[in-house]
């Protein structure tokens, strides 16, 4: 599993950690620099895969910042963040070397589409599996259903892509104990159906993972 590191470029303490906190549980490793000028430093250190520039930044802004950082050669994706009044030619004409901008404030599930989309045209690739209206990007370790992402554990996480790898066939109740917790001694077997009941619930509805009684699960339409 490759863990993308993303770099954010935000002055307001706040909004920094509530993104900061936000894609940590998505799953990417992310740094924070509080001004333009200790992002560039950042980039300097360690290029990030994807960088997200407040626009209003102190002393040297989002886009001053982005067009430096292309003139090194930066390649990896930039996305910007502006206030929804403060949108202009320079940030949408993307003028300023960026690939995206998402106006302030926004959904999180927003801001998260469009990173997947970003990483996935700079050749980043996914891997996606997918069974009737569910997706599970198994490179950025998220999962959808009808475009709408499903947080899941890491328990949830890994059952799903074990359904999803074996599509209506069936799997007995020790295939799944053994798969998803291996051979775990005194491992009690109603653990199953507590995950079972759970990623269920995520999935919502029209129910996809069925119960074969006395033997196990299926996962169909
Ligand atoms: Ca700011």
């Amino acid at each position: 599993m490759m863990i993308l590191n993303l770099l954010v470029v935000e002055d307001e303490p706040e909004f920094a950690d509530y993104l900061r906190r936000g894609l940590s549980y998505d799953g990417y490793q992310v740094r924070v620099a509080s001004s333009a000028e200790a992002g560039l430093e950042e980039v300097r250190r360690s290029p990030p895969d994807l960088i997200i520039f407040d626009v209003m930044l102190p002393l040297m802004d989002g886009i001053m910042a982005c067009r430096c950082l292309r003139e090194w050669g930066y390649a990896g994706p930039v996305l910007m963040l502006t206030a929804r009044d403060a949108i202009d030619d320079r940030v949408t004409g993307l003028d300023s070397g960026a690939d995206d901008y998402l106006a302030k404030p926004f959904d999180f599930d927003e801001l998260l589409a469009r990173l997947r989309a970003l990483l996935r045209r700079r050749g980043y690739g996914t891997s996606i599996l997918s069974f009737a209206d569910v997706e599970l990007d198994t490179r950025l370790r998220t999962a959808a259903r009808r475009g709408s992402t499903i947080t899941l554990s890491r328990t949830e996480y890994d059952l799903l892509l074990f359904f999803l790898s074996y599509p209506e066939q069936t799997l007995t109740r020790e295939v799944l104990l053994e798969n998803i917790w291996g051979t775990a001694p005194g491992l009690n077997s109603n653990v199953l159906d507590i995950y079972i009941s759970r990623l269920r619930h995520k999935l919502g509805e029209p129910p996809l993972i069925h119960t074969l009684y006395g033997i196990g699960y299926v996962l169909k339409k």
